[in-house]
């Protein structure tokens, strides 16, 4: 996607070595035009797949995929990474996070995936696939069906993407970058 490319070209800034920051239109100031363009076009790339609710991760999934939920016309639900005392019914699944080196496990009521359904998860970033893998495993238990996977920034140099795609996973990732540094940052395509 190719404004997307241009504004990480033009605001994403890397502290160190592999890893990206775009705190000021994606991770923390939401540019609201640019993340309705990114809805529209994981809409378009999965309006074949009759998925009839999307599935992200708290925080920073939420933005990306609501703006895909409202282009397709479907729910969005957020997998929290702390569990309500109010939450009976409750899927879980571990997370490793290799930016904080830190494993927390992530949540979602029952009520709200089940068998029948047809789930799209979407996320900000693909690394080496923990948050991605965590997703699968809700999908999984809960019976429903896992129809494609959407990223709006991969990072194609770490394992994630390769690991989904071997298992015959439908990826769509808007910006693939295969190096980042912070004297160059270069996509794949
Ligand atoms: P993974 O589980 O694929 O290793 O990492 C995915 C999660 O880690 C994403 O949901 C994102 O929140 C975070 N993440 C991984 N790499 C980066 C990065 O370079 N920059 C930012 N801002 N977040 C990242």
């Amino acid at each position: 996607m190719e404004i997307l490319k241009q504004r990480i070209l033009q605001d994403g800034k890397c502290p160190a070595e592999g890893v990206l920051i775009v705190d000021s239109f994606i991770n923390h100031q939401l540019d609201t035009q640019l993340l309705m363009e990114i809805g529209v076009e994981f809409a378009r790339r999965f309006a074949y797949s009759r998925a009839n609710k999307i599935l992200t991760i708290e925080a920073s999934g939420i933005a990306p995929a609501v703006m895909t939920g409202y282009c397709m016309g479907i729910p969005v639900i957020f997998a929290k990474k702390a569990k309500p005392c109010t939450m009976d019914k409750a899927l879980q699944s571990q997370v490793h996070s290799f930016t904080k080196n830190i494993d927390y496990n992530i949540v979602v009521n029952s009520e709200y995936i089940k068998p029948g359904d047809r789930i799209l998860c979407i996320d900000d970033f693909l690394a080496y696939g923990s948050a991605a893998e965590s997703l699968i495993d809700i999908v999984d238990q809960s019976g429903a069906t896992l129809v494609g996977m959407g990223f709006v920034i991969e990072k194609s140099f770490q394992e994630g993407g390769d690991k989904l795609r071997k298992r015959g996973i439908h990826v769509e990732s808007l910006a693939r970058i295969e190096e980042l540094s912070n004297k160059c940052i270069k996509f794949c395509d």
